[in-house]
C-alpha cells in the first residue's frame, strides 16, 4: 500500500482558504475545516504520493472515491479497476509473444476467439533415405 502523503493543519487551512469555502470539485457545496475531505485528483491507488491537492465536501468524495450507488463511471473506483484490465492484457500480449513466439512466424493463429491455437505444420510424406543412386544410376541399398 502506498503510504498517503497527508497536508499539514498550515497546509489544509491554505487549501480551504483558496478555495473560499467551497467544495474543491466545483459543486459550489459550501465546507468547512471540520467537514471536508482531502482529495487526489490523481487517485493514491493509481501512483499519485503527492499530497492531497483539494479539500472536497465528503458526499463528494464519496462519490469521487467510490461512483454512485448506481455507477463506479468516472470515479477513481471504475478508474482503478479500468488500470487494472489494461495492465492484465498487457501482461497477456507479452506472454503471448514469449511463449508462442511471435505471433507471425510460428504459426500461431487467431481462432476467432480470441484464442491462438497452434496450426499444425505441413509435412512431406518424406523419402527412403535407405536408397542412395550412385553416380553410375545405379541404385543400391545402404544401412543407416
Ligand atoms: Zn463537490
Amino acid at each position: 500500500m502506498t503510504k498517503r502523503a497527508s497536508l499539514t493543519p498550515k497546509q489544509r487551512e491554505a487549501m480551504y482558504e483558496a478555495q473560499d469555502g467551497f467544495c474543491g470539485c466545483g459543486c459550489k457545496r459550501a465546507i468547512y475545516p471540520d467537514w471536508c475531505v482531502a482529495e487526489h485528483e490523481w487517485p493514491v491507488a493509481l501512483g499519485n504520493t503527492g499530497k492531497p491537492d483539494g479539500l472536497w465536501h465528503p458526499h463528494c468524495a464519496s462519490v469521487k472515491t467510490n461512483g454512485t450507488p448506481a455507477t463506479t463511471y468516472g470515479s477513481d473506483r471504475h478508474e482503478i479497476a479500468k488500470a487494472r484490465r489494461l495492465e492484465k492484457r498487457r501482461l497477456v500480449d507479452s506472454e503471448k509473444v514469449c511463449n508462442g513466439k511471435a505471433l507471425s512466424d510460428f504459426s500461431a493463429q487467431n481462432d476467432g476467439f480470441g484464442r491462438l491455437t497452434k496450426r499444425a505444420k505441413i509435412r512431406s510424406r518424406g523419402f527412403d533415405k535407405s536408397l542412395r543412386k550412385k553416380m553410375n544410376g545405379e541404385v543400391v541399398r545402404v544401412d543407416g
